[in-house]
Parts: C-alpha cells; structure tokens; sequence
C-alpha cells in the first residue's frame, strides 16, 4: 500500500512516503534553528512552524515521490507522544487530508515509529523480538519489540532528563551552543573520556532493583556543573575536551550498558538504535563493540531515519495496513504522553 506519514511531535515537520517497506520520499522542515537562540526548544514556537511548514513539506514529499494525493490507499500520523500543540497541528492536518482523500487514517505512536523506521531500505527485514533503545532530545526510551503492531513492551526510560536533553544543557553549561550533541562530539575530540569520572545513574545495586532499564541524567549534569564551577573557582582551567569526553563517555556508558544489559538478561540477541542521540559518533562505537561482545546483532538505521520524520510515520501505518489491522476512527486526539505499548490510537473495531 501507498502510504503517507506525517510527524510533527517535536521541532521536526516529516512527511514521508512509503510503499509497503521502500521508502519513497522522506521530506523534512526543522524549525531547530529557530529554537537555537533559546538554547532549547519552545513548544508555541515548534507548532507555529509546523503550520507553516506542513503544506509546502507535503507537496515536496509528493513531488520527490513522483505519486500524487489520489494515489494514497492510506494516511498515516504521530499522536504521540511529544509536545501537545505540535502534535495537533499534524493530527489536523492528516485529518483533513483523510477526510478530503476518502481513505483510511492510522493515528500512531511516535516511539513505535522510531522502531518502524528500520524496515526501510534495507535488504534484511526487522526482526523480532528486538530491544530497541530511542534516545533523542525528548526520550530515553528502551522497548521490548515482540511485533511491531501487536506487542511493544516499556521495559524502562528516563526519569528526568533525555540523553539528548542532557547533551543540550550540559553544552550550554559549557558554553557551547544548541543543539548540544553535534558540539559535544566535537569539544571531546582529543579529550581523555576517563579524565573525570561522572557518575552513570541509576547503576548501583540499590537502583537496579527498581530502575534496572531506567535511566537518569540530571544528577549527571549536576555533577558537570559543580566540577566546572569548583575548578573556575580555583582559578584553574576548565579542560574542555576532558570535560565533553567524560560527559560523554558516562552517558554513552549507561545506555549502552542497560541496553546490552536487557538483551542478555531477555535472551533477545537484537538491539536496535533510534533517535537523534545514534548521531553521536562515541555511542556507535561503544555499541557496536558491546554489542559484538555480547553476541547480539545490532541495527542502526541511517541517520535520516533515527530523526524525526515521517518516513517512519508511514511505514508504521504500512505495516499495520498489511496486517489488517483496522483504521482509526477520527475522534482521537492528541495525546502528549502517549505510552509505547499503545502502537495505534483509536482503532476502530474490526
Ligand atoms: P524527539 O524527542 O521527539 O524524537 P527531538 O527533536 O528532541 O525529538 P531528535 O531531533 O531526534 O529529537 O534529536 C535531537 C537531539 O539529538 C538533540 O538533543 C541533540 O543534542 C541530540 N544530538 C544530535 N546529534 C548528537 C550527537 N552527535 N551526540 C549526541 N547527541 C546528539
Ligand atoms: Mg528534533
Ligand atoms: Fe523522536
């Protein structure tokens, strides 16, 4: 099936399109940079841009896909979770386009997405189960994949900040600017990632009881802080490269960890990558490496797929078209926490 996906749950506007599992066109407005200046993203200002960018972005994908809006069998959209105003813009959206089009809606769940996103373009399917592991500036998220539109497990998350989030405000602590990570990446070049030892949360005994697959990050970023206040006010230089390396290598430490750690402990030998975190060059590394060590296959989709986008949306939507599964009905909503066991809202019944 035709499909159109569109995500708007954060600062990205994608509009995929996909045929089944081949990806057709992937088109992409960002409204990043105008969140820069406010060193993080601000909601009201990511749903005015969605609202501008939304029709342009729809004609690209459909001109990059060479298809037009009567081709379409279905639409598919993010209903979370991710920032309530922004979502509402792309569920409007795809609402009118169903309505207009006669075709079928799928309202479905941003996380799931991101799981979705590797079916595309690649000559061996997605295999399940799979623990999957979502890191980007909104979630730190790790499932349990049993099938992608019937059975998706929380195994854990965070309980603070994102590992992007954390990526973003310790750079700015630093003085580095938005988004954090790319600049991360590159003030820890030449650094030592074992010059300072931060601390990796949520990884003592005691916490493993309760939080084995949760993650935490602000007590991290914390302890960044008061390392670099302690040495200014010393009146000693702050070592920059050690700095973003530790950092770096601490957060890069716990999610992979915790990641291997589901899989062996579920005896599930697949780990797949998403999020906008998978562009930080150390947690390729260490995760290939672990994950070789460990014996489990692992997956990284091409950066333009661990985004946001809305390719991802549409393969969603393509997978639960060819498994029968039935429509939304369209009286769902935005919901902004959306929990990932919900693969799609609103399912009309059978
Ligand atoms: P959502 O959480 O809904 O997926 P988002 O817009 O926050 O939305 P992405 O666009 O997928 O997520 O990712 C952006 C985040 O990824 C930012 O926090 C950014 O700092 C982080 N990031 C980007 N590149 C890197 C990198 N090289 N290293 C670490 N983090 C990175
Ligand atoms: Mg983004
Ligand atoms: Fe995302």
């Amino acid at each position: 099936p035709l499909i159109l996906g569109i995500e708007t749950s954060c600062d990205e506007t994608g509009v995929g399109i996909v045929r089944g599992t081949t990806l057709l066109a992937n088109t992409i407005a960002s409204s990043m940079d105008e969140h820069a200046r406010y060193g993080g993203i601000v909601p009201e200002v990511a749903a005015r841009a969605h609202l501008e960018a939304l029709g342009p972005t729809i004609r690209a994908a459909l001109a990059e896909a060479s298809v037009t809006l009567d081709d379409l069998d279905a639409v598919a959209v993010t209903s979370g979770p991710g920032l309530a105003g922004a979502l509402m813009v792309g569920v409007g959206a795809a609402k009118a386009l169903a309505l207009s089009l006669d075709v079928p809606i799928y309202a479905v769940n941003h996380l799931v997405g991101h799981v979705g996103a590797d079916l595309l373009d690649t000559a061996a399917p997605l295999e399940t189960p799979t623990v999957a592991l979502l890191v980007s500036g909104g979630h730190t998220s790790l499932l349990l994949v049993r099938d992608l539109v019937s059975d998706v497990e929380l195994l854990g998350e965070t309980i603070d900040d994102a590992a992007g989030e954390a990526f973003d405000k310790v750079a700015r602590l630093l003085g580095l600017r938005y988004p954090g990570g790319p600049e991360i990446d590159r003030a820890a070049i030449g650094g030592d990632p074992r010059a300072i030892r931060f601390p990796r949360g949520l990884t003592q005994p005691k916490d493993l009881v309760a939080h084995r697959y949760d993650f935490s990050f602000s007590g991290l970023k914390t302890a960044v802080a008061r390392w670099v206040e302690q040495r200014e006010a010393a009146g000693e230089p702050v070592p920059l490269a050690d700095v973003a390396a530790s950092f770096r290598e601490a957060v890069v430490d716990v999610l992979v960890s915790k990641a291997v750690a589901a899989c062996t402990d579920l005896g599930v030998p697949r780990l797949l990558l998403g999020g906008g975190v998978v562009a930080n060059s150390r947690l390729r590394e260490v995760a290939i490496e672990r994950a070789d060590a460990a014996g489990i296959a692992l997956r990284i989709p091409p950066l333009s797929l661990c985004t946001d986008n809305g390719a991802m949306i549409a393969a969603l939507g393509a997978q639960l078209v060819m498994a029968g599964h039935p429509p939304s009905t369209l009286d769902f909503g935005a919901d902004s926490t959306l929990p990932a066991t919900e693969i799609q809202m609103a399912a009309s019944v059978a």
